[in-house]
């Protein structure tokens, strides 16, 4: 195994985990790997055809990707080709059936329309493994979902007692959890893949030290692009290049036209864009032709480019999976590296959205929820590092970690107890059933309908809070969130705002004289 690491791919070393997946796929077991996006999963599958030599088939969902791969590998001098609809070269299948290859990558499209010839031919010949990669994509509740990632099973017809090898660097909530939802014998998302009643699994650590986490709130004006651009010039003097991921087309099509004007070279990626333009600003990006990339979420489903070092989000992703996954593209070397998210409080409310109209219930929800997460991240006042870590399931031995802007910032903390009293007595006041926006008009003094109607303008705490700005209620509201105060309920599109037990319980004894004071850090709302 060490031999074939050094003299194809010249690392001395294997990583955690890589070795003991190679061994069991040797092994001819099933294996599921969970690792971060650069830990390393690619070798996972690379090495054991060398081994073996058999060839090893990849599954992989975008053509651009397999290209660069395959000729990444040939200049290793591994044997490697990929079957997709830009394949024309009918004898690339004559040499693949033939079992003459290392590894052939191909689409799931592909695999699922091969005909039986092809796989009886190579299965003849040997295969030392499937890999099934970006595995996710099985979800139907991923962006990134894809039909034909559904129909792999079948190709267990055809190849039986062939190690199947799912990789992903999208874990769910936390560990737990994770094996309910995936590997649950006869209904979890990736077991109809194996064969093994119990597949290998080897799930890494998601800490990426090298990576700093940051977030800013903003404002949609005109002036915010400009600020945007400032903040990229500073990463691009540096080398290496940045991705800004847009929640919008729109929007990549606002930001690429004023990178463009700012004679930064630029690149756009969506999914309106032609498969031709996309692929050749996928290409130019990789080549170092471009310094930025600016898209939407669809791009970077394995962008295999070690110097990208800054990744920003304009605007706030629709979950803490798909943010993690897009800023894990960064820093892939090692190498210091930024992820910047942007949010506005707008942001928070899109749901409706990201769900579109065909949707169920319960999918609506299980959006809704992750929208919650991604939230409440965004407003944190602790590490963001650690609570990354901790939604994934791991448990993260430190309470700073030293490389985000919380950890690294001025922490500022003050006695907030008159105004979270006041927060919390008018939520509770006025029912309960509403979200953050009625008490904080309630406590500005608001003369709006809504107040008015409900007679909120008769309550105690009407028009005691004027000396904050909404906003700053509203960043209040998320501190008290976040600490547990009160709870957050999401009914249908609605969210609203109750006072918990916790909450209620500083309630009563606020009147007690020898109430400690509630101390509470500030966010960059409440200090600017
Ligand atoms: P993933 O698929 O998990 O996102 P990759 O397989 O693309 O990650 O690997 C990320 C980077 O790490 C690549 O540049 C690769 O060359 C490097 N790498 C992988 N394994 C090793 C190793 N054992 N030693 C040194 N570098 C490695
Ligand atoms: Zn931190």
């Amino acid at each position: 195994m060490e031999s074939v690491l050094k003299r194809y791919f010249g690392h001395s070393q294997f990583r955690p985990y890589q070795k003991e997946i190679i061994q069991k796929v040797l092994d001819g077991r099933d294996c599921l790997v969970v690792m971060a996006t650069g830990s390393g999963k690619s070798l996972c599958y690379q090495i054991p055809p060398l081994i073996r030599e058999k060839t090893a088939v990849v599954i992989s969902p975008l053509i651009a990707l397999m290209q660069d791969q395959v000729m990444s590998l040939k200049q290793r001098g591994i044997k490697a080709e990929y079957l997709g609809s830009t394949q024309t070269d009918q004898t690339v299948y004559f040499i693949a059936e033939s079992g003459k290859l290392d590894l052939v990558y191909m689409t799931p499209e592909k695999a699922c329309s091969l005909c039986e010839s092809f796989w009886t031919k190579l299965l003849d010949s040997g295969i030392s493994l499937l890999a099934v990669d970006e595995a996710h994509c099985i979800s139907e509740w991923g962006h990134d979902f894809r039909k034909d990632y559904k129909r792999l099973h079948q190709l267990r017809r055809f190849l039986s007692y062939v190690p199947f090898v799912g990789l992903t660097a999208t874990a769910t909530e936390n560990r737990e959890q994770f094996f309910n939802q995936n590997l649950v014998q006869g209904s979890g998302r990736y077991c109809q893949l194996f064969e093994d009643e119990e597949p290998y699994i080897a799930i890494g650590s998601f800490n990426r030290g090298n990576i700093f986490y940051g977030v800013k709130s903003y404002n949609r004006t005109v002036s915010f692009v400009d600020e945007l651009i400032g903040e990229i010039s500073n990463h691009l003097a540096g080398g290496g290049s940045t991705i800004i991921y847009c929640t919008t087309i729109k929007d990549t099509e606002h930001v690429f036209e004023a990178l463009r004007n700012a004679k930064i070279k630029a690149g756009m990626y969506h999914g309106q864009m032609g498969n031709k333009a996309r692929e050749e600003s996928h290409r130019l990006f990789i080549r170092d032709e471009l310094q930025v990339m600016v898209s939407t979420v669809a791009f970077g489903m394995g962008v295999d480019k070690p110097n990208v070092r800054c990744v920003i989000h304009y605007g706030c992703p629709k979950s803490l999976e798909s943010y993690y996954q897009e800023s894990g593209r960064c820093g892939r070397d090692g190498l210091p590296s930024i992820c910047q998210l942007y949010y506005s409080r707008s942001d928070f409310a899109k749901a409706d959205f990201y769900c579109g109209e065909s949707i169920s219930e319960d999918q609506r929800k299980a959006i809704t929820e992750s929208l919650m997460v991604a939230e409440k991240y965004c407003l944190l006042s602790t590490c963001r590092r650690k609570f990354l870590l901790q939604y994934f399931g791991e448990r993260a031995q430190f309470t700073s970690c030293g490389n985000c802007d919380i950890c690294l910032g001025s922490k500022r903390e003050r006695d907030l107890s008159r105004e979270s009293f006041l927060l919390l007595s008018c939520i509770h006041s006025s029912g309960g059933r509403w979200g953050l926006n009625m008490p904080v008009d309630i406590l500005r003094g608001s003369r709006s309908k809504k107040v008015v109607d409900n007679k909120f303008d008769k309550l105690p705490q009407y028009g005691l809070g004027k000396d904050y700005s909404p906003t700053w209620w509203k960043a209040l509201g998320g501190v008290l969130l976040t600490h547990d105060y009160m709870k957050e309920t999401v009914t249908d599109v609605y969210r609203t705002v109750s006072v918990n037990k916790s909450g209620l319980q500083f309630l009563h004894s606020s009147s007690s004289q020898h109430q400690p004071p509630l101390v509470l850090p500030l966010t960059r709302e409440m200090i600017e």
